[in-house]
């Protein structure tokens, strides 16, 4: 049964999904996110242990929490990957455990992850072209990584989604591409509209573009708008009578994204974070030390969602204090 979420802020949202970054680290150099590759900060705090994670998703599931997804940086790096997902999913209240990942060594370990106990899978995969991929990601791994994505249907996993970040001139024409990969496979593929961070100013200028060219050219083939389900999250989903997969559309920019917000961030280090684009975290570290601080981290949770504000403001050029989506898990 699903509960009815406990959290809610002064707009009468509620928040029954919570995003944890499992580290800031990345083995990937994507253009927009981190192009010269993750770099250590001076006097970084050490990622949460297993038991601090474990505390924390026990605190948010008694507010109601039953949706988690791991990302990063990128999740699976963390040796301890794992066992974190085992934990996750056995404990009381959470019914759906999912990750997003940029499919390194998916091939592999797609039949353990599904064991651990993660059953939906967002699988970042920014172009069809295996050049065009590399000169995207850093990484010539795009046929592998095909790969990893036929192995996610056979381990099991029943959610598998692709997320494809928009960008003018080096993705943008592959659109029609993406639309018969999706022809025969049960998938569901985001179009992420390239969000403005602080570190991608000059990027954003250069690549982005609005995710109506992709609506326009979908409803011009004749796809049609999913009806939205209650609780979904501000992905627009788009169908075809003879299309087994679905094409999504995340569009930060249009109006109105930020009324369907679900979702509440947790950094690696511990910080809960509003909203993506907010400026910096709380950190609850501190009330992660002993078991018997649970009821202190809940009332701490639940009394700093006054400070959520109703939007992101990037319309106004806001890109808050995140300098890339790594920080603080996309
Ligand atoms: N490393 C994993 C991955 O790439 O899937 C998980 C973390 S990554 C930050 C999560 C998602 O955010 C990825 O799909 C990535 O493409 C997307 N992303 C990163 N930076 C972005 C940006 N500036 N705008 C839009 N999407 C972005
Ligand atoms: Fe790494 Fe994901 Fe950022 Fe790419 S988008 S650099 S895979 S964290």
């Amino acid at each position: 049964m699903v509960h009815e979420p406990l959290i809610a802020d002064a707009f009468g949202r509620r928040f029954p999904y919570l995003r944890l970054s499992l580290t800031d680290k990345c083995n990937f150099r994507c253009s927009y996110c981190l192009p010269n590759g993750y770099a250590k900060n001076k006097n970084e705090e050490d990622d949460l242990s297993l038991l601090e994670i474990t505390r924390m998703v026990e605190a948010f599931a008694g507010l109601g929490v039953w949706k988690i997804r791991l990302t990063g940086g990128e999740p699976t790096i963390r040796s301890d990957f794992l066992d974190i997902a085992a934990r996750i999913s056995s404990l009381s209240g959470i019914q759906k455990l999912a990750f997003t990942t940029n499919g390194y060594k998916l091939v592999e370990r797609a039949q353990d992850y599904y064991n651990a106990g993660l059953r939906a899978i967002n699988i970042s995969i920014d172009s069809l072209k295996p050049e065009q991929f590399k000169t995207i990601t850093g990484h010539d791994r795009l046929l592998e990584i095909m790969d990893g994505l036929e192995a996610c249907f056979a381990a099991g996993f029943s959610t598998v989604k692709i997320n494809t970040v928009l960008l003018k001139g080096l993705n943008d024409t592959e659109l029609d591409d993406f639309i018969r990969f999706v022809d025969d496979k049960p998938v569901s593929l985001r179009f992420i509209e390239l969000m403005r961070t602080g570190n991608n100013q000059d990027y954003f200028k250069r690549h982005h573009l609005s995710g109506s060219v992709i609506s326009n050219r979908l409803l011009s083939l004749g796809w049609h708008v999913q009806a939205r389900e209650d609780g979904a999250g501000p992905a627009v989903e788009f169908y075809h009578p003879k299309s087994v997969g679905k094409i999504g559309l995340i569009a930060p920019y249009s109006k109105d994204f930020c009324t369907s917000c679900n979702r509440l961030r947790v950094s690696s280090k511990g910080a809960l974070h509003l909203c993506l684009f907010g400026e910096g975290g709380y950190s609850l570290r501190h009330l992660l030390q002993q078991d018997e601080q649970k009821q202190e981290l809940q009332d701490q949770i639940v009394s700093l969602m006054v400070y959520k504000k109703s939007s992101h403001f990037l319309h106004e050029g806001n890109s808050g204090a995140t300098p890339h989506l790594a920080s603080i898990g996309g």
